[in-house]
């Protein structure tokens, strides 16, 4: 230790925060993660930037598709339950049926575009969809991303700060702010990508949606893969044959999950 950290609050208050609130177990798979965001900044964050989104691109109005997009969305909601209590939900369908993608911000807002309804032919397969950008959401995957960029930063100005033995308050918000920003920016992991299909086709399966869609619905997207290469979706979801054999392994625990929540939806 040296006498910068007394100069420096502001770095004093971000290492207080990671050392006290720095941890959180994400549902379903029990793994510890970085996080040192609060459920309540991450929802405002969410709430903000879907705001934006909102305004920027054009809102369906079909009511067939949207009816079926707040029916199956609300149910895998219901099913999810108190895992993530501060979650607002919020499922939108942004009308541009090139666009084969989906997404999740932080609290609890989907967005989906027409485009990857049409490949997500059944409710079944939407509950694919749905369920993974729904369990980006409980795992807290873009705070733990924000956290993680933060960390890094903070450790960058640390060094450069011990190699300057100087500290400057405005150096610290703008790695922060850097940090934050790039975080929400780049795609999700591929770490990120398998917890998700993992958790959203527990919730799909918790919810009555029959769990074997989600393999059926990958294969329709490599095949899509194999003809729009360049899509948008597949910079954020690496559709890959390790996520449809990583599904394979999971249907002899969620297809009991699926046979006993079935019945509550006849
Ligand atoms: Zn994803």
């Amino acid at each position: 230790m040296n006498r910068m950290y007394f100069r420096s609050p502001f770095l004093v208050f971000n290492l207080l925060l990671i050392a006290l609130g720095g941890c959180y177990t994400v549902p379903e798979t029990g793994r510890t993660s970085l996080n040192f965001i609060s459920t309540g900044n991450e929802l405002q964050l969410g709430i903000s930037e879907f705001e934006k989104m909102k305004h920027e691109t054009p809102i369906s109005s079909d009511p067939a598709m949207v009816g079926r997009l707040q029916r199956v969305g609300q149910r895998i909601a219901e099913a999810v339950g108190n895992q993530l209590p501060s979650a607002q939900w919020e499922f939108v369908l942004f009308d541009d049926p090139n666009m084969i993608n989906a997404f999740a911000l932080p609290g609890g807002k989907v967005g989906v575009y027409t485009g990857i309804l049409d490949i997500a032919s059944t409710d079944d397969e939407l509950a694919t969809v749905i369920g993974h950008e729904i369990a980006h959401v409980t795992a807290r995957h873009g705070s733990e991303r924000m956290s993680q960029g933060i960390a890094a930063a903070i450790g960058g100005v640390i060094l450069n700060e011990a190699l300057k033995g100087d500290g400057d308050r405005n150096e610290w918000t703008a790695a922060y702010g850097a940090a934050s920003a790039y975080a929400l920016a780049i795609p999700f992991s591929q770490g990120h990508e398998l917890e998700a299909d993992h958790i959203g086709v527990i919730y799909a399966a918790k919810a009555g949606y029959n769990p074997e869609a989600a393999i059926e619905f990958w294969m329709k997207m490599n095949l899509v893969k194999e003809g729009k290469e360049r899509s948008p979706f597949f910079s954020t979801h690496p559709s890959d044959y390790k996520r449809i054999d990583k599904l394979e392994a999971l249907m002899p625990k969620v297809k009991p999950i699926y046979e006993q929540s079935k019945l509550r939806y006849r």
